[in-house]
């Protein structure tokens, strides 16, 4: 099985371990960034029933939505939107960030802020003018058939989707920016939340682009398909500390993300301080370098060997 090519930008460890869900997390240190748009999209085409099923819930929900913007019923839309993310995510649940499981109270509160953001930008007359202008912006977009397939002019199109980019970069620094939703700096950071929404919007356009267009899209977007065989590298199988899936654990790993359930393996919780041997806890989120709470020596967990 192929994978995509990975860096961890956290520790610079390379991707090891094969994944089943479009989020890819780093196999030493458990940080997640990066997004595999065709796991992605395989998620999205691979049971119509389903799409189907999505498809009928979501024309249901829009409509309830849409008379509760005009009734003003703020509070309301909000609890309808709980319940279209709740089965949006248990519909699809590979699209749920590894982070958060279907059974913990992390979930509760990740709903409760894609509903409350939703719910502000609903009834926010500032953001519905972002929203028309990024409908403009799709609408200036020239199409043509070639051999019966619409296409979409690419200049048009690099305008529109440029400009739409933009946007969207400033809506999230918003969103990340807002104290109550600081949770998701934990469950789903700003890097792999706004590319997770990029390869959104190279799934929906991508059929649209000619070859040439359709290379620069991913080239520009960081979706070029760049896949590898895993590197080989030393470790041992043990089984999953949760669901007893078998899992490979390379050498010097602190954290594996196991695919089968979701979960963290802590692997390693505590280190001896290379310089005055006292003991010191790993952070939940591990670093490749951690000062000793001692003698504040740089201690590095995660070899050297990924640069
Ligand atoms: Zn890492
Ligand atoms: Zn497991
Ligand atoms: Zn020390």
């Amino acid at each position: 099985m192929k994978i995509k090519k990975f860096t961890c930008n956290n520790c610079g460890a390379p991707k090891v371990n094969a994944y089943k869900s479009p989020y890819i997390i780093c196999d030493y240190c458990g940080n997640f960034t990066d997004i595999d748009y065709t796991m992605s999209l395989q998620a999205w085409n691979s049971d119509p029933k389903r799409a189907e099923k999505y498809q009928k819930a979501n024309l249901s929900f829009q409509g309830k939505l849409n008379e509760l913007v005009i009734k003003k019923n703020k509070k309301d839309y909000y609890d309808l939107q709980i319940k279209y993310w709740d089965l949006y995510y248990r519909l699809y649940p590979e699209y749920l960030p590894p982070t958060i499981n279907f059974d913990d109270t992390f979930y509760k509160q990740y709903l409760a802020i894609c509903a409350d953001s939703s719910t502000e930008a609903a009834f926010d007359p500032e953001y519905q003018k972002v929203v028309q202008k990024q409908y403009s912006l799709q609408s200036q977009v020239e199409y043509y058939t070639e051999k019966g397939e619409t296409k979409v002019k690419g200049e048009s199109f690099f305008r529109m989707i440029n400009a739409y980019i933009d946007c969207l970069k400033e809506d999230f620094k918003k969103f990340y920016d807002k104290p109550e939703y600081s949770l998701m700096n934990k469950v789903f950071p700003y890097d792999a939340n706004f590319k997770m929404k990029i390869s959104t919007l190279v799934q929906i356009w991508l059929p649209y682009l000619n070859e040439t267009d359709g290379k620069k899209f991913l080239k520009e977007t960081g979706f070029s398909n760049d896949y590898i065989n895993p590197p080989k590298v030393e470790g041992h199988i043990s089984n999953c500390q949760h669901c007893k899936a078998e899992l490979f654990i390379p050498e010097n790993s602190l954290k594996v993300h196991c695919e089968a359930c979701h979960k963290n393996n802590i692997i390693k919780s505590k280190f001896n301080c290379m310089g005055c041997g006292i003991e010191n806890e790993i952070p939940e989120h591990p670093v490749n370098t951690i000062d000793c709470k001692a003698c504040k020596l740089e201690n590095r967990l995660i070899t050297k060997m990924f640069g």
